[in-house]
């Protein structure tokens, strides 16, 4: 499999540290809202790696992290652009969690878990697989620590006046490649958290730990260095080196998250074991809806859930990703979503009657090509046109393009065989056609199925049409 590492500013070959298992740590939800389809974009990218790396015969180790404390509204440094592109306006430095749970007149950690079950609930609705963890950063607050106490031995680190300990950028000679920012280039304003310890040696260090001020009751944990809570970026290092180790094949997320977040993250966990620790970075474009970024200021951020509202199936917005890849900048609309919709309600109808059809094997060439594409660093748009083509084919089989589509949805996760036994609604089957059907059982059960084959044949010409399930005959209207 190829992919477009942003590191090095070019397409590769992945080849895992450990041969045949894939580690990857993919950049998880901040839980004080509900993820937007922007986000889902993200978390979507790192469904397809995974499941083109199973393909191909990969073992695959899935860690994504819960971000439930340290996230500060400002923390991009961007003025607050989240995962996906979400414009949050300019921010303040405070906790989201803890704004989010004033906001509710909740706990924090109420809040949290309620979004971090919202979270789970989008992805099964978009298939996306579930990671093998979902660490929360609250839970790693010790792992956390014996990372900083590591910085602060090896020289990257230091306590400030208050009690916050920062990270000493220039101690790190490879701090910019990710994100092209080198030291000298970044203004001295610009904004950065715990910007205001007069301890604080450079402008462009970053807080690890963060002092707790005496208004913070909820989230703060006592440290050598005091009362306080980690840092967002703190979080991932700490969290991705304990559970996949000092090697990690795949490290994924939005690409607003390149910087600062994933820069600093990369210098934190290379400081603290002395090697490049993440191998590829990959990153998902930006998402537009209908023309505009979503901001919840204009309004106009759709979440999965909006989905059903308007009658689309959640899957429809799967497939409309899947038309773009995944490092193309995308907008979508509620006619493309539209479009994706009938599409994926076409392909299943034709499935479910190909699946009627008498039993081919799947299409060799048009199946290499799909997963050609997909491990071509994840070109979905050609993947996707292969089908299209596939299902105009008239030189291919029904039942060959029922075993091809079946097959290939491994790779794609659009339910696409959904309808497959589900023609037959209860109604009324003229007695006429009841008795052809229980003849067929018999010449099924008689292993007959040349005359299995023609009572179908009747029964279809009596505008009915009969399919075989586990559970035996289904008939309905054809
Ligand atoms: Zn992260």
């Amino acid at each position: 499999m190829r992919l477009h590492d942003t590191w090095r500013k070019d397409i590769v070959e992945i080849v895992p540290a450990t041969p045949g298992v894939l580690r990857i740590y993919a950049c998880g939800p901040t839980v004080y809202r509900d993820a937007h389809v922007g986000n889902m974009r993200t978390f979507l990218l790192t469904d397809l790696i995974r499941r083109t790396a199973q393909w191909s015969g990969m073992q695959v180790r899935l860690v994504q992290n819960i971000t439930d404390v340290g996230h500060m509204a400002d923390d991009t440094g961007l003025g607050g652009a989240g995962l996906g592109g979400i414009d949050e306006g300019q921010g303040d430095t405070e906790d989201r969690v803890l704004r989010q749970a004033a906001v509710e007149g909740r706990g924090a950690l109420d809040i949290a878990r309620h979004y971090e079950a919202a979270f789970h609930r989008d992805l099964a609705a978009l298939n996306i697989h579930p990671a093998d963890d979902y660490p929360r950063a609250s839970e790693w607050i010790d792992a956390m620590v014996r990372l900083i106490e590591r910085l602060m031995t090896t020289g990257h680190a230091y306590v400030g006046t208050d009690g916050s300990v920062f990270f000493d950028a220039r101690s790190y000679a490879g701090y910019g490649e990710l994100s092209g920012n080198r030291l000298d280039d970044l203004r001295p304003g610009h904004r950065f958290e715990g910007s205001t310890d007069p301890a604080k040696r450079f402008h462009a260090d970053w807080a690890l730990w963060k002092h707790a001020g005496p208004t913070r009751t909820q989230l703060v944990w006592d440290t050598p260095w005091g009362r306080g809570f980690p840092g967002w970026h703190t979080e991932c290092s700490a969290m991705s080196l304990e559970l996949l180790g000092d090697s990690i094949d795949v490290h994924t997320g939005g690409i607003d998250l390149r910087f600062p977040h994933h820069e600093d993250e990369r210098a934190q966990s290379n400081c603290a074991t002395d090697r490049e620790v993440v191998r590829h970075w990959v990153h998902a474009e930006h998402l537009l809806f209908e023309g505009r970024k979503m901001s919840k200021s204009a309004g106009n951020v759709v979440l999965v859930a909006d989905m059903a509202g308007r009658g689309l199936d959640p899957l429809s917005l799967r497939l409309a990703f899947l038309q773009h890849r995944y490092r193309q900048q995308m907008n979508l609309t509620w006619q493309v979503l539209q479009a994706a919709h009938d599409t994926l309600q076409r392909w299943r109808g034709r499935v479910a009657d190909w699946a009627n059809e008498p039993s081919a094997a799947a299409s060799g060439p048009h199946v290499e090509q799909v997963a050609a594409h997909f491990a071509d660093d994840l070109d979905t748009p050609r993947a996707i046109q292969v089908l299209r083509e596939l299902e105009r084919d008239t030189t291919v089989a029904a039942g060959s393009k029922f075993e091809t589509f079946a097959m290939l949805d491994r790779l794609l996760g659009l339910d696409l065989a959904r309808d497959v036994g589900r023609v037959a609604r209860p109604v009324d089957v003229p007695a006429e056609v009841r008795d052809l059907v229980d003849r067929r059982a018999q010449a099924r059960a008689d292993k007959d199925w040349k005359a299995s084959d023609a009572l179908r044949d009747q029964i279809s010409a009596r505008g009915y049409a009969v399919i075989d399930t586990p559970d035996g005959q289904q008939v309905g209207p054809a």
